[in-house]
């Protein structure tokens, strides 16, 4: 696919991104945004076009080759983000504090954009899912879409996927094999003791010293490795009782981030939190309650999909760049290497943009036609068209 043939398509995705960017909806909202991807795929005829899925929102665009061959799905993620759009756009988001600051607007519309190719040049075998995947951000989209039968029994041969990346050359396609993104999850921590007058604090029983401790003690728990294994623990948020002078704080509540690269680092690190959380609290006596939240699963390349996106970006003729150690972000994505070989790849932003979840940050429309190069030759090099 060559630039000249895709710009008569261009100004249509950079006004379809612009629609998305208005609509801005947050996660497992999404239904604007469904209704609107809905309306523009079924102008391209589709064989198939499955909506409602996951978590209500989902959607998938089926178009079938002329003879049998491999399923390939392609996935974009469709939710914003709870951030007050900085900039004063022709299409700024018609919702105040909903804002595109993750670029899923211009993921949706690449997406998408292949619909279009498809009508003019068909696919020779096999079958392409295009799938509109909600609920990213919160990492629920993906789990919910896999608990929906409708969805995984299109059992798919490959899943690929891709995200922007803000600070990398224009259009650069970033691969890595093995983990591409880690493993992580929000750790929900609640200690109870007994709240007292202010006054006679010896009469309750606060939590204060164990919140000290675990604040100082946590973070120290994953072990110093190499960035290739990385083991994190990020303190979020602490509260201690309520905002008062008058009473002697009977609850505490404590927020961490866990991330590792790989599984079992995370099994080990998850375990040592776990010890260390029923240990303090015994000892003070406490009540404790905990439960993880926001689990993302490792986004990792296995050997095949990674070769495939190789392949495909050399034919495609894009900027390659082999990435040392993992980046440090999560994505739902990894969920689908349990339903099909799968790989994930970054599509560079450009070096001045401002960083990803940032309330000044825009998808560049530039952008557009790189994301498209490579999804098709994915398709050519898997299906043929
Ligand atoms: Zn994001
Ligand atoms: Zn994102």
């Amino acid at each position: 696919m060559t630039l000249p043939e895709l710009s008569p398509l261009l100004a249509e995705l950079t006004q379809l991104r612009h629609e998305l960017h208005r609509l801005a909806e947050l996660s497992g909202q999404e239904t604007d945004t469904a209704q609107h991807l809905q309306h523009y795929l079924q102008r391209y005829s589709p064989g198939q076009l499955l909506s409602g899925l996951g978590s209500g929102t989902g959607l998938v665009a089926i178009f079938e080759g002329k003879k049998l061959g491999p399923t390939l799905m392609l996935r974009a993620d469709m939710d914003a983000l709870p951030i007050a759009d900085a900039n004063q756009l022709p299409y700024s988001s018609r919702k105040q504090g909903v804002s595109h600051k993750c670029g899923h607007d211009g993921h949706m519309s690449m997406l998408a954009g292949l619909a279009p190719l498809l009508a003019r040049h068909p696919l020779k075998r096999g079958r392409l899912l295009l799938l509109m995947q909600p609920a990213e951000e919160t990492g629920q989209g993906a789990r919910a879409l896999l608990k929906d039968e409708r969805f995984t029994s299109l059992a798919p041969d490959y899943i690929f996927g891709l995200h922007n990346l803000p600070g990398y050359p224009l259009g650069q396609v970033v691969l890595r094999e093995g983990t591409f993104c880690p493993a992580s999850k929000g750790l929900h921590v609640t200690l109870r003791g007994r709240t007292a007058h202010a006054a006679e604090p010896e009469l309750g029983h606060s939590p204060a010293n164990a919140l000290a401790e675990l604040l100082q003690q946590l973070p120290k728990l994953p072990p110093t490795t190499q960035p290739a294994e990385l083991s994190l623990l990020t303190l979020t948020h602490a509260r201690l009782g309520d905002s008062s002078f008058g009473i002697s704080p009977g609850e505490a509540e404590l927020l961490a981030t866990l991330r590792a690269n790989l599984q079992p680092d995370m099994d080990r690190l998850s375990e040592a939190v776990e010890h260390l959380l029923h240990q303090t609290a015994s000892a003070q006596g406490l009540g404790l309650s905990l439960e993880y939240r926001e689990v993302f699963p490792a986004t990792t390349n296995g050997a095949e999909a990674f070769a495939c996106m190789q392949r495909a970006a050399t034919a495609a003729g894009l900027d390659v760049h082999l990435k040392q150690d993992p980046f440090r972000w999560s994505e739902d994505f990894g969920c689908y290497n349990q339903l099909a070989p799968s790989g994930f790849f970054g599509l560079g932003a450009g070096l001045e943009q401002p960083n990803l979840h940032n309330a000044a940050y825009d998808f560049p429309d530039a952008l557009l036609p790189y994301g498209l190069r490579m999804y098709w030759a994915l398709i050519g090099q898997l299906l043929g068209h």
